[in-house]
């Protein structure tokens, strides 16, 4: 039998406003490794996030990937081939506390977020079209609840393998165990 629920979550991040959203697309990033994602897919290229994330895996651990990535749709089309389940997060789908359960269930997920208009298409190859309010606010902050409410906050608990430090929770002031290299 199964044990572990979600055996891989990974992200597309379909389009980007060049420049002025970088930070966006770079804390659309670190949510997804932060928050229990594997890998997270890009479909423009700005080989400054790779060299972010690569730096915050080094020292904090785990392998997160960037891929990055030239349409979309292939990367949904295979993903849907290989089993999992498409969640796209939009203001215009059903309430996230209506469908919580059922997503946190499934096995394999592929969560699509937006960065301004998305194609049409996506509403129909999606299994869960998923608004967290039905108000517009932000990727970021739409990926970070999903993520917290499918996983149940079991994501705070995941351990990063290979960090060169490791904070260990504190009421006062900041305990960070260095781990010690030989290089
Ligand atoms: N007006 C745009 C639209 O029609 O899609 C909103 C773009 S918004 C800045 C960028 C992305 O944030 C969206 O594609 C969606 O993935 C996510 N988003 C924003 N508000 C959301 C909400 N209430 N629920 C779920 N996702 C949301």
């Amino acid at each position: 039998m199964e044990s572990k629920k979600h055996l891989v979550i990974e992200v597309v991040r379909i389009g980007q406003r060049l420049v002025r959203d970088d930070r966006v697309t770079t804390h659309v990033a670190l949510v997804s490794r932060g928050f229990g994602a594997e890998r997270i897919y890009m479909t423009e290229i700005n080989p400054e996030i790779k060299d972010t994330i690569g730096k915050i895996n080094n020292t904090w651990g785990g392998n997160f990937e960037i891929e990055f990535i030239e349409k979309w749709k292939p990367v949904v089309k295979k993903k849907k081939d290989e089993g999992y389940k498409i969640v796209h997060l939009s203001m215009y789908g059903e309430n996230i506390n209506d469908v919580q359960d059922s997503i946190g269930s499934e096995k394999n997920l592929l969560i699509v977020v937006g960065a301004e208009k998305v194609p049409r298409e996506i509403y129909e190859m999606a299994d869960y079209n998923v608004g967290v309010g039905s108000q517009p606010h932000s990727e970021i902050s739409a990926l970070a609840i999903l993520l917290d409410r499918i996983q149940k906050g079991k994501q705070f608990e995941k351990e990063f393998p290979n960090a060169k430090r490791k904070i260990i929770p504190t009421k006062k002031g900041k305990n960070v165990q260095v781990k010690e290299t030989r290089d």
